[in-house]
C-alpha cells in the first residue's frame, strides 16, 4: 500500500508503474473516488454538526415555551437524519470502491530495476559455475528418480491429481536434507526459526499484498474464511500485524513450510517432473528493518548471499538475475531471482526469489517501529527463498549424476544423508 497523499502528488509515476507491472488500474479513477469520499465525509460532518446544534436548541426552546420554533427544529432534524442516511450510504459505497482500488496500487520500483515486459528482459547480475558438461547421455530427474525409486509421480497423480508426487526413500531423505542444510545456514546467520500456521485468514493475505491480485493462486478451505498459504512469508510477516516492533537490529525470521499453489494460468506449462507443483516445501527468509533504503539494500544483498551460499554448498551452477518491471509483482520495489542450471531443460530455471518491498506490506499490515525521534514509522520488509524443494532436486540430481546412474552427494549434504557419498541405483 502506498500513502494516498503521495499517490495524489505522483499520479503519473504510479500510473506508469501499474502499466509496467501489467496491473489494470486507473489512478485518475482512484483519485476521483478519493475526492468524492473526502467531500462526502465533509458533508457528513457538517450534517452531524447541524443536527447536534438543532437538537440542543430544542430543549432550550421547549423550556422557554417556544413550541413552534421547537417543532420547526424537530422537522429539520428529521430531514437531516434522512439526508444523513443517504449520504452515509453513498459514502460507504464510495469507500468500498476506493479501498478496492487502493489494494491494486503497485509499489514503486527501484531506479536500478531493468525495464521490460517479461522474464526475457531480466538482466544477469553475476553467475557462479558453468553449465555441467557430460561425456555420456545424461538422464533427467524423472528418469533418475525412477531408477533410484526416489520420485513417484504416477502415484502422486493417482492420489492427488496432476502436479502431485510422492518422494520415497532416499528422495524423501534428500528433500529433508536440503531443507535442514538451508535452515542450519540461516540459524548460523542469526535467523530465528518459527513454526507457522499454514491456514490463514483473508486479512493476512490482503495485508501481505498477496490478495486481491493473487487470490486465484490460493486454495480456500471450504466454508471458512481461511486459505492454505502459498508461502510462509505470509504468516512470518503477519506475525507482527498491528504491532510496534524493535528493529534496532533487523528482525530475521525463517520458517520451513509446505506451500500450496493453484498454478492457475499455467495449464500445459512445465507439466513434466517436479518443476511446477501444487504442493512443495520452502525454507523462507523474512526480514523486518528500519525504513532506510541503504539498510534494506544491504539486507537484500544479505538474503541473496545466503541463498547463494546454500547453492554453493550444494555445488550447483547458478546465476543471479535482476528482475525487470514487467516480471515483478505488485508489492515489489526491487527483485533478484536466482536461477540454477537444469541440464534436462538445457537452461537455468528459477529456484529463488529475493524481494525488497520497502514499507508496502508494513503499511497494509500496520507494522511500525519507533524511529530515532521517537515517532512511529512503518518498517520495511524483505524476503527470499533459502531453498524450495522438490524443485531444487531437479538440478541436484541432474548435475551430480554419474555415468553409471549413481548420484554424487555434495560434501555439505552428507551429514544429513547418513554420510553417503553416492546414491547407487
Ligand atoms: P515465490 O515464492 O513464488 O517467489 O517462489 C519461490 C520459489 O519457490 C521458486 O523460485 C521455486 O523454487 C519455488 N516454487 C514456486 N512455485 C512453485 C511451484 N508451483 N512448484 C514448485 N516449486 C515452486
Amino acid at each position: 500500500m502506498l500513502d494516498i497523499k503521495w499517490i495524489r502528488q505522483n499520479q503519473a509515476e504510479v500510473q506508469a508503474v501499474a502499466d509496467q507491472k501489467g496491473i489494470s488500474l486507473s489512478i485518475s479513477q482512484l483519485v476521483a473516488y478519493d475526492d468524492r469520499r473526502r467531500s462526502l465525509l465533509q458533508q457528513l460532518e457538517q450534517l452531524r454538526q447541524d443536527r447536534n446544534r438543532l437538537s440542543q436548541e430544542i430543549s432550550g426552546l421547549m423550556r422557554s415555551n417556544e413550541r413552534e420554533k421547537a417543532d420547526r427544529n424537530k422537522q429539520q432534524v428529521k430531514e437531516i437524519n434522512q439526508r444523513l442516511s443517504t449520504v452515509e450510504e453513498e459514502h460507504k459505497e464510495v469507500e468500498t470502491h476506493y479501498r478496492q482500488l487502493m489494494l491494486h496500487v503497485p509499489n514503486v520500483v527501484s531506479p536500478d530495476t531493468p525495464a521490460g515486459s517479461s522474464d526475457h528482459d531480466n538482466v544477469e547480475v553475476r553467475g557462479a559455475g558453468e553449465p555441467t558438461r557430460f561425456d555420456f547421455e545424461p538422464k533427467d530427474h524423472v528418469a533418475l528418480g525412477e531408477l533410484h525409486q526416489m520420485i513417484d509421480i504416477p502415484r502422486g497423480v493417482k492420489i492427488a491429481g496432476s502436479r502431485n508426487y510422492y518422494l520415497t526413500g532416499m528422495g524423501a531423505l534428500l528433500h529433508r536434507a536440503v531443507q535442514q542444510l538451508a535452515l542450519d545456514v540461516l540459524i548460523q546467520r542469526g535467523f530465528t526459526l518459527l513454526e507457522v500456521p499454514l491456514m490463514v485468514r483473508t486479512e493476512a493475505l490482503v495485508n501481505t499484498a498477496h490478495f486481491p491480485l493473487s487470490q486465484s493462486q490460493t486454495f480456500r478451505m471450504a466454508e471458512e474464511d481461511k486459505w492454505l498459504v502459498g508461502t510462509s512469508e505470509v504468516p512470518l510477516v503477519s506475525y507482527y500485524d498491528h504491532e510496534i516492533v524493535d528493529v534496532t537490529e533487523p528482525i530475521r525470521l525463517a520458517a520451513i513450510s509446505t506451500c500450496f499453489r493453484n498454478e492457475v494460468g499455467s495449464a500445459g506449462k512445465d507439466v513434466h517432473g517436479l518443476y511446477r507443483l501444487h504442493q512443495f516445501s520452502k525454507v523462507e527468509q523474512v526480514i523486518l528493518c528500519e525504513a532506510s533504503l541503504d539498510t534494506s539494500e544491504q539486507l537484500l544483498q544479505e538474503i541473496t548471499a545466503n541463498a547463494e551460499e546454500i547453492l554453493s554448498l550444494l555445488e550447483l551452477p547458478y546465476r543471479v538475475m535482476a528482475v525487470c518491471t514487467g516480471d515483478m509483482s505488485q508489492k515489489t520495489y526491487k527483485q533478484w531471482d536466482i536461477e540454477t542450471w537444469m541440464p534436462s531443460r538445457q537452461a537455468y530455471g528459477e529456484t529463488h526469489s529475493a524481494s525488497n518491498l520497502l514499507d508496502f506490506q508494513a503499511r497494509r499490515s500496520n507494522i511500525r517501529y519507533r524511529n530515532a525521534d521517537g515517532k512511529t514509522q512503518f518498517c520495511y520488509t524483505l524476503n527470499n527463498t533459502a531453498i524450495a524443494s522438490p524443485r531444487i532436486l531437479i538440478p541436484l540430481l541432474e548435475n551430480h549424476q554419474q555415468e553409471d546412474g549413481s548420484i554424487r552427494i555434495p560434501e555439505a549434504l552428507r551429514r544429513y544423508m547418513q554420510g553417503l557419498e553416492f546414491l547407487k541405483p
